[in-house]
């Protein structure tokens, strides 16, 4: 699938907006600027389907993406939808944004059924920081399977590359939703993306 044209389904801001459960769903996780849009991009090769994380309005909403072919109603479901979830962690966001980010996204981690894989994403120069850590936090509680994804791996040297990924391997190691193995990539050298690729089509087989 990762070879069709992917569109833009839906973008909602409220539990009650949620486009029909197909078979599975994957979302994408990480502070804002991590390069998320960028990476959703990059895995379907089509530049502007996630929309960078300066346009307005999208940005506090559940993104939904599907395969073109499929309509994403209820009889017309594509195997897998890839979900952009908001961005978290802005240094000047307003409380209430805050309050609204955080009961949208807990509400959708807890209750989709279909939500096979959460990828967590984390940039190479920054590594795991408190906020990403109560992320986890709460898939761990709300037992929805994670794993990480280091981005912009082409802004560190290739040793430091090294170490940050057994450190981060090292640090989720003990958390009980998290998937093994970390995948360092860079949406701008193409690294790591079909590595990336394979672990969601496996992910969403089961
Ligand atoms: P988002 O807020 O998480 O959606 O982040 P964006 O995808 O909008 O990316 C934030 C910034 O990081 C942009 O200026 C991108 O050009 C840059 N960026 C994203 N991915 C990469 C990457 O793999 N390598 C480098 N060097 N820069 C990247």
């Amino acid at each position: 699938l990762f070879r069709r044209e992917w569109i833009f389904l839906r973008g909602v801001a409220a539990m009650k907006f949620l486009p029909p459960e197909g078979p599975h769903e994957v979302a994408f996780a990480g502070r804002s600027n991590v390069g998320k849009s960028s990476l959703i991009n990059a895995l379907v090769r089509q530049k502007g389907l996630a929309r960078m994380s300066n346009t307005p309005g999208r940005t506090q909403e559940l993104n939904f993406f599907i395969p073109s072919g499929y309509s994403g109603e209820a009889e017309d479901l594509p195997p897998f939808a890839l979900v952009d979830m908001p961005g978290y962690g802005f240094a000047q966001a307003p409380k209430a944004q805050v309050e609204a980010w955080t009961k949208l996204v807990f509400d959708y981690l807890r209750g989709r059924v279909t939500l096979k894989r959460v990828y967590v994403l984390i940039d190479s120069r920054h590594g795991i920081k408190r906020i990403d850590e109560e992320v986890m936090d709460l898939l761990d509680k709300a037992a929805v399977s994670y794993q990480v994804v280091l981005t912009k791996a082409d802004k560190i040297k290739a040793p430091a590359l090294k170490k940050l990924v057994e450190d981060t391997a090292q640090k989720i190691s003990r958390r009980p939703a998290a998937f093994p193995g970390v995948i360092a990539t860079s949406s701008e050298k193409g690294w790591g993306l079909d590595e990336l690729r394979m672990a969601i089509t496996t992910a969403v087989e089961y």
